[in-house]
């Protein structure tokens, strides 16, 4: 059987893997996409952002509902039918992954459904979906194979040990779980599951929750997770889980020294690159000691013909970076001259207030002794906020005291997560705090208290008294 000749073949139909396959066929470029799944989506459509935005919106709707008490507003008791959340959730993650197919079959990139391994720098071979294999040959490829859960080497397989995969299948809603790791994943489904009636604890190693954010944005947030979740150990490790009759006896040291029992534990202690046992060891492309595929600015790995994007070259492992490389490999494949070098990629944690932040944080400045100005505008203040009861926020501007150009924004608050645009594209384009406040915001709306931040900066928030700059 002669082989299938592609000028693209993409290893990986995530965000990052689809982005660039799509692009390649736009380009012009006889485009293949691999993956084992039946349609494009990866881990996000299929078993990571999707599904737990939908997760999380159950979670929201059930708050919402709880609060509108305070409003005058009552409503019963929830009935939660844990099959029909499932039902419902699984219908937008297929609505979803089959539009991307659709997608895909519109611009005429050959999708290919199967597990693809390296043979040489210039030749895939697929054991497809469908029984048999194919053999691919390509002048370019790009290797978008993601990631997987990390784990932890005292917690046996076991249907009361979950990951995020099997977290997120929500068999059932245990009386009890414990969140190992106290990042985005054992935040973002610790809510879901606290919100669906479970009682949740939460053990963080490091000294506070999501390490590496800014803490005066987590406090906002550590405030109303305490009160839904059960207890929050941080400066404290497990060290040792064993199943019982009744569930995992689970063993903590550090601030917290104790073993407890509880019905599910689910483990979110970060991911790692799925970058072996595919045959990449069969082209000139290198691993690091982390296992990420080295890449340069352009993403091309040490074999010319082979660019790597997404999870597996190094983090943050967030799709929307992961897009972004994806198109800028195709683009440098297509003859142009780019290069990945983004001013600022942003974060956000699906939390109940959400946190996001792009740029340079409070806490990178002061590690790396770059002297900087802080503008933060309290929630408190803002007529929106109130109206909606949510006056639980914080918005912040790292602003460059010399040029005053706005370095970095972070926002704790609901709907922080689409608010951060406005901020990365201020990062990105050098504006200035005069910019962002010369900027008419509409009102009454919460993207008001960016421009009242860039206000604080010279003491002329509408809303917030402080003394002018000297
Ligand atoms: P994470 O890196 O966000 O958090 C892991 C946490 O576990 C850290 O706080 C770490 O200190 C802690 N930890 C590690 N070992 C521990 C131990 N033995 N005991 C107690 N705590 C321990 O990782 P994650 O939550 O698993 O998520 C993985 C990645 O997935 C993230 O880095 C992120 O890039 C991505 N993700 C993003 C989103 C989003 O964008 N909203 C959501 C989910 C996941």
């Amino acid at each position: 059987m002669s082989p299938d000749v592609y000028q693209l073949v993409v290893l990986g139909g995530g965000p990052g893997g689809y982005a660039a396959a799509f692009l390649g066929a736009d380009l012009g470029l006889k485009t293949a996409l691999i993956d084992v799944e039946e349609n494009p989506g990866g881990v996000c459509l299929y078993r990571g952002c999707i599904p737990s935005k939908a997760l999380l919106h159950v979670a929201k709707v059930l708050h919402e509902a709880d609060a509108a008490r305070a409003m005058g507003v009552e409503f019963g008791a929830p009935q939660i039918k844990v099959d029909a959340v499932r039902a419902w959730k699984e219908g937008v993650v297929k609505k979803l992954t089959s539009g991307v197919g659709q997608v895909a079959k519109f611009r005429k990139v050959t999708y290919v459904c199967g597990f693809g391994t390296f043979k040489d720098a210039h030749t895939l071979s697929v054991s497809l979906a469908s029984g048999g294999t194919q053999e691919i040959r390509f002048d370019h490829a790009v290797v978008a194979t993601g990631s997987r859960p990390a784990t932890l080497p005292f917690f046996k397989d076991s249907a009361r040990v979950l990951d995020s995969t099997s977290a997120l299948d929500l068999r059932d809603v245990p009386k009890t779980m414990l969140v190992v790791g106290g990042g985005y994943i054992g935040l973002e489904l610790g809510s879901v599951y606290a919100s669906l009636g479970a009682r949740v604890s939460v053990v963080e190693m490091t000294s506070g929750l999501l390490p590496g954010a800014d803490r005066d944005l987590v406090s906002v947030l550590e405030k109303r997770v305490t009160k839904s979740f059960d207890r929050v150990m941080v400066n404290t490790k497990v060290v040792d889980a064993r199943e019982e009759t009744n569930g995992i006896r689970v063993t903590f040291d550090g601030a917290v020294k104790e073993s407890t029992v509880y019905d599910k534990v689910l483990v979110s202690v970060g991911r790692k690159p799925n970058s072996s046992g595919f045959g990449l060891e069969k082209t000139k492309a290198s691993v690091n000691e982390r296992g990420f595929i080295e890449v340069d600015s352009q993403r091309r790995t040490h074999e010319p013909g082979i660019f790597a994007i997404g999870d597996v070259v190094g983090e943050p492992m967030l799709a929307h970076k992961a897009s972004h490389e994806g198109r800028t490999a195709v683009e440098v494949i297509a003859g142009h001259k780019v290069a990945f070098e983004p001013a600022a990629i942003p974060a956000v944690i699906f939390t109940d207030p959400e946190i996001a932040w792009c740029g340079l944080t409070e806490t990178q400045a002061k590690e790396r002794n770059i002297d900087v100005a802080v503008a933060k505008f309290p929630w408190g203040a803002s007529g929106r906020a109130m109206s909606i009861e949510r006056t639980d926020g914080l918005t912040k501007l790292i602003i460059d005291p010399k040029s005053e150009r706005v370095l970095g924004v972070g926002i704790v608050g609901a709907g922080a997560g689409d608010m951060i645009s406005e901020g990365v594209l201020a990062v990105e384009m050098a504006a200035t705090a005069a910019d962002v406040k010369l900027t008419i915001h509409p009102h009454p709306t919460l993207s008001e208290t960016i421009m009242e931040a860039a206000e604080v900066f010279y003491g002329q928030s509408t809303h917030v008294y402080r003394p002018r700059r000297s």
